[in-house]
């Protein structure tokens, strides 16, 4: 379902909540970056072009409910001011006089307001009524723009929009929910999911959700040894989760009933310790010599086998690393999927910190239809949840 746009809403002379997703790494007071913060410029733009006067929100971090200025938002309001280029007006509390008194002082000057860090209060994580009912006193109508966030039931995201008549999703949101729908919804066949990183478990909604949607379903990461455990095959001291093989098994037999073709490394980078200086060697995975050594990486038949299996795709998705892709010697399968899935012709979707920054270090990221911003909230999605914070925006 469709849903209500901040194109659709009546914003001159209005004050505008856009709750964004600003949760930037930061260290020492320095965004180390700042692709959030940029996502959000187009619907901050528009609600100034249009005469709203923009109060942005965010979380940052876990500062668990306290006032804990480690994760203080005011690096962020240095870095929006830059790329606005607009006055910010950062507000030291998210409710309350300090905060009505940065919106009076935006008004004044047609700046942007941004409220201090919504975590600071326990009441944001706990969906407070009385919370919410605050944060929505500050504004006139109510945006939101924080994917990332749209799978947490928070004050901020799903509470305060019952004070509200028509909760609206902003560009970067509408962005995020037509390209993952359209992927779950009508997708360009052959329609192939890439799933990689450490847990099966994580991903299990989204690996049973995708079996019904996808052609193909490839696996790699340390996902792949519960399959390939489940299998039989030798592992050695791979990363594994030795409760999952049941599920690994069911979800073999899901695959071939419903005619998905589940595609699992035939060869592997074995190594004797997780290290940059480390000994490896390719094997099949076929082959016990694996010992007690782990394997890190997909070897170079699977990556041949992979990119066979990208070359004619229409539609894909792509949520996490294909090995321990942080060490240079054990990223090459990570970085070899990156280029693949940059050159297929059809809708690429990539999803997850890890895919995105291998993705920016290959340099291709600029070749992918849709990067999402949101990993969790992504995966929930593309797992067939609903997401609180899109169920609580008003149907079109
Ligand atoms: P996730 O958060 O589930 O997407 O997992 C991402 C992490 O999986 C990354 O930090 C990778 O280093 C890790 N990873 C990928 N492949 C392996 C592997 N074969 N063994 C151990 N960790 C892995």
């Amino acid at each position: 379902m469709a849903k209500l746009s901040i194109r659709d809403l009546n914003l001159k002379g209005k004050r505008v909540f856009i709750r964004v997703d600003y949760n930037v790494p930061i260290k020492n007071g320095v965004i180390s970056d700042d692709t959030r913060i940029r996502g959000t410029l187009p619907t901050v733009l528009y609600a100034l072009e249009q005469g709203a006067l923009p109060i942005l929100a965010s979380h940052l971090g876990r500062p668990k409910g306290t006032r804990n200025m480690d994760y203080t938002l005011a690096p962020v309001a240095a870095r929006l001011k830059e790329l606005l280029g607009r006055e910010v007006v950062f507000a030291s509390d998210c409710i309350g006089a300090d905060a009505t008194k940065a919106i009076e002082q935006a008004r004044a000057t047609g700046g942007v307001v941004l409220l201090e860090n919504l975590r600071f209060y326990p009441q944001e994580e706990k969906n407070d009524a009385a919370f919410s009912k605050q944060l929505a006193e500050l504004a006139d109508e109510y945006v939101d723009d924080a994917f990332g966030a749209a799978h947490r039931a928070h004050a901020s995201v799903e509470g305060m929009t019952h004070n509200f008549a028509n909760p609206a999703a902003g560009l970067l949101m509408e962005q995020e929910l037509k390209y993952l729908g359209h992927a779950l919804e009508a997708p360009e066949r052959p329609f192939v999911a890439i799933l990689g990183g450490a847990k099966v478990s994580d991903k299990l909604e989204v690996i049973e959700n995708m079996l019904g949607k996808v052609d193909r379903l490839i696996i790699g990461g340390a996902m792949a040894y519960t399959f390939l455990k489940s299998r039989g095959l030798p592992i050695g001291k791979s990363l594994v989760e030795d409760d999952k093989l049941d599920t690994a098994r069911k979800i073999t037999a899901d695959a071939a009933a419903k005619g998905v073709e589940l595609a699992l490394p035939v060869d592997h980078l074995v190594t004797d310790k997780i290290a940059p200086d480390a000994s490896t060697e390719v094997l099949s995975v076929e082959d016990p010599a694996i010992g007690d050594r782990l394997g890190v990486d997909i070897g170079p038949k699977t990556i041949d086998k992979y990119e066979a299996m990208l070359s004619d795709a229409k539609t894909v998705v792509w949520n996490g690393p294909m090995g321990i892709f942080e060490i240079p010697i054990f990223a090459t399968g990570t970085n070899a999927l990156a280029k693949a899935v940059a050159s297929v012709s059809g809708t690429t979707i990539v999803g997850g910190g890890d895919s995105i920054s291998a993705l920016k270090k290959s340099g291709m990221s600029d070749r992918i239809t849709h990067i999402s911003t949101g990993g969790g909230a992504s995966l929930e999605f593309l797992g067939g949840q609903t997401l609180p914070g899109v169920a609580a925006l008003k149907d079109k």
